[in-house]
């Protein structure tokens, strides 16, 4: 008796639940409709298909349909298109995804794009990699003069782009696409798919099935949950030891808690700078959390801690230093805008150890990046961004 679509799809669905527990997981939380337009895809809520697309293929490759299309979402690709052709965006995520899939063994359909060059690559440096040389193939195809063009773009993969001739008029492939997420969910959208991701390494841990790659994405994709306070002291422990890559701290954060390395390692007090941005209005119950770890980093690290008051301009008379026995009080002045570039100016002849700043980031920053490691300390949950050093939110 020949094994009609819908058999095959669960069937398909069946294997998903029993032999990969961290896409079971996953796929629970999406509505699967049928549609007539002869493709699979999803948007984040749903994945659409139509039945009729599963009758080539086999129950396993079915199987690899739905895991390539949870891949789209756990990778975010229906939120990250922005601006991009749709088309060339659904041709770059899906190279992105599915080396990663024939690499762990999973079986595909038909017309599966795959390229070896791709590996490692993510969605967005596949589309602007094609992008350039469809670029560059169409500047040779109309003649020499259009050639020198953009310096940029000439130097580097110009070997590559020869050996490999694809070309931005790939047709899109016929399943597993990803449109964008429903219009003003997309915030929710990215919230509710990080905890479910992280939901599902917990279960496929529990039935000892984790993906490596899955625990790599918990890793780069959702912050790890550790207390602002915990992070902060692991930042000036560091500064203190001189181990602070903080570039490298922001890209891949990993604290430490194997204790503070004073005062083997540092005979005299560390220089801590803490600046406290006085504009507008401050969150008076942030302030004083940060008083307080400030206090006990005091009494804990042999620190001496110097507090600069700023918002437009820096109050030089009203700045203070606090040694071992001190209490710490903060005496704020200040209210109009703000500039952060006067407490960097003020340190450059004198640098700290570490520079902690107090502020919700919505100001003006120095031109150039400080030798000393820098913490911005934020109230709130402010996802802005500094240009460099690292962002704590105080909660
Ligand atoms: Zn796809």
């Amino acid at each position: 008796m020949k094994i009609t679509a819908r058999d095959k799809l669960l069937k398909a669905k069946v294997g998903i639940m029993i032999n990969r527990p961290f896409y079971s997981s996953l796929l629970l939380n999406l509505k699967m409709i049928e549609n007539k337009s002869g493709s699979v895809w999803t948007d984040g809520t749903v994945i659409s298909y139509d039945l009729s697309f599963f009758d080539a293929c086999s129950v396993e490759e079915v199987e690899g349909v739905l895991v390539h299309e949870l891949h789209h979402i756990i990778l975010f690709h229906h939120l990250r298109e922005g601006g991009r052709d749709h088309k060339n965006w659904n041709i770059a995520t899906d190279y992105a995804i599915n080396t990663e899939l024939v690499d762990a063994g999973m079986r595909l359909p038909e017309g599966v794009l795959v390229d070896a060059v791709y590996r490692g690559m993510s969605a967005e440096q596949i589309y602007q990699k094609r992008e350039k040389e469809e670029k560059q193939n169409k500047g040779k195809g109309e003649g020499e003069g259009q050639e020198e063009g953009e310096g940029e773009t000439d130097n580097s993969n110009q070997s590559q782009s020869q050996s490999q001739s694809q070309s931005q008029s790939q047709a899109a492939p016929a399943w597993g696409g990803v449109e964008p997420a429903p219009r003003g969910e997309e915030e929710k959208q990215e919230q509710v798919w990080k905890e479910r991701i992280v939901t599902a390494v917990m279960v496929a841990q529990g039935r000892g099935h984790v993906p490596g790659f899955a625990a790599r994405l918990v890793e780069g994709i959702v912050s790890p949950k550790v207390d602002w306070w915990v992070r902060l002291r692991d930042f000036v422990d560091r500064a203190a030891c001189g181990k602070n890559d903080y570039d490298a701290m922001r890209s891949n954060p990993r604290y430490t808690h194997t204790g503070f390395c004073l005062p083997a390692l540092f005979s005299g007090s560390i220089r801590v700078t803490a600046a406290i941005d006085t504009s507008g209005s401050i969150d008076a119950q942030a302030l004083g959390k940060f008083e307080s770890e400030l206090q006990e980093i005091l009494d804990t690290m042999n620190a001496e801690i110097t507090v600069l008051y700023c918002d437009s301009q820096l109050y030089p008379e009203h700045s203070r230093v606090f040694v071992s026995g001190d209490t710490i009080e903060f005496t704020p002045v200040g209210g109009g805008g703000t500039d952060f570039r006067p407490v960097f100016d003020s340190l450059e002849e004198d640098k700290p150890v570490t520079l902690l700043y107090f502020t919700d980031l919505y100001g003006r920053f120095p031109e150039y990046k400080p030798e000393y490691p820098v913490m911005w300390v934020v109230p709130g949950n402010s996802r802005e961004c500094a240009p460099f050093g690292e962002v704590v939110n105080i909660d």
